[in-house]
């Protein structure tokens, strides 16, 4: 198994700049997970780094995960597999399998995509894992998204490099905004900034890109609980007041999106020089600028997290 250098070396802070953008009297900064350097970035990035420490650890010979076609955890998943000399074996939703840039990519790394429908996908990924287990194989797998504790520890971790910038800076976030999905990310934000234990009303708010608030919570709270249980021991902060799932701006469900999301994109890429895609960071600035307008806030500094996804910009660009 190859080690990657890329991802076994001390991820430098990803960078937070100030945006062009003063919408309703607020100053914008945005955080770039989109330039973590391996596979083109993003959270899932953030998330594999912590995956491939177990996975050297672990000396598994196969990958195993799962997700759409359009996604940016099974490109990410698959060029790590490739870069450790590893098989890698994807289980894919066939409703609406759609060939993107990602899927595309995700052949090229030489994983093999299994598709089934989406109420079969649970049962053919302990298929695939008892027929490995059976041939004497050892698959380790990846829950889809880089879902689970080590996932919401990377976000954890991204959280310090919060707090260090603020601390530097000496700027304050009133607010943080990025496109919540499986809600890992937030889930980690979130028990990051428990830890630190801030006297101040920071918001984290994780613009729904998919789920309703009611499954939406339900995910998160399991995410911050299992968190705690494995690594903090006696969660006895509140952290149901500290969760903020918007869902009003989802556009329909996972995927959708309508004219103010490609408006917003382009007008970011031509004042600000920074790409987005129609599936979660473009959706959700644009859920962001709602919610701000819904709320009245003005005078804040916000914090918007570019969450990656850059393939998808070109799946989208001039459609
Ligand atoms: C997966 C993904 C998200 C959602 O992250 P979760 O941790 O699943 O909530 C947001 N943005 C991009 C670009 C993603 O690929």
């Amino acid at each position: 198994m190859n080690a990657i250098p890329v991802l076994s070396q001390r991820l430098q802070s990803t960078p937070i700049y100030e945006l062009q953008d003063t919408f309703c009297e607020n100053h914008f900064f945005m955080k770039r997970e989109d330039c973590i350097p391996f596979s083109f970035g993003g959270n899932k990035a953030r998330k594999a780094r912590f995956f491939y420490q177990d996975i050297m650890k672990k000396q598994p010979d196969t990958i195993v995960t799962y997700g759409s076609g359009s996604s940016n955890h099974c490109r990410i998943i698959a060029n790590m597999a490739s870069a450790m000399g590893l098989a890698c074996h994807i289980i894919s939703p066939s409703d609406h399998y759609e060939a993107t840039m990602n899927s595309k990519m995700t052949e090229l790394f030489g994983a093999t995509i299994e598709t089934c429908p989406v109420e079969q996908v649970s049962h053919t990924i302990d298929a695939y894992l008892e027929q490995l287990i059976n041939i004497g194989q050892k698959p380790y797998f990846i829950q889809g998204g880089g879902h689970g504790n080590l996932g919401t520890a990377a976000y954890v971790e991204a959280y310090q490099e919060i707090l260090e910038y603020e601390q530097q800076s000496g700027i304050q976030f009133d607010s943080i905004f990025f496109a919540s999905g499986t809600g890992t990310t937030q889930a980690g934000l979130v028990c990051g900034q428990l830890l630190a234990r801030r006297n101040d009303d920071q918001k984290i708010i994780g613009i729904s890109i998919a789920r309703t608030a009611e499954r939406g919570y339900e995910v998160i709270a399991d995410s911050i609980r299992g968190y705690f249980e494995e690594y903090e021991s006696n969660l006895s902060i509140d952290y149901e007041s500290r969760l903020i799932f918007e869902d009003a701006y989802r556009k329909g469900g996972y995927g959708k999106f309508d004219e103010e999301v490609t408006k917003t994109i382009d007008s970011v890429l031509c004042k600000e020089g920074i790409p987005m895609d129609t599936t979660y960071v473009g959706k959700a600035y644009s859920g962001m600028k709602a919610y701000i307008q819904d709320h009245a806030i003005h005078g804040q500094n916000i914090l918007f997290i570019h969450t990656g996804g850059t393939p998808l910009f070109f799946d989208a660009i001039g459609k």
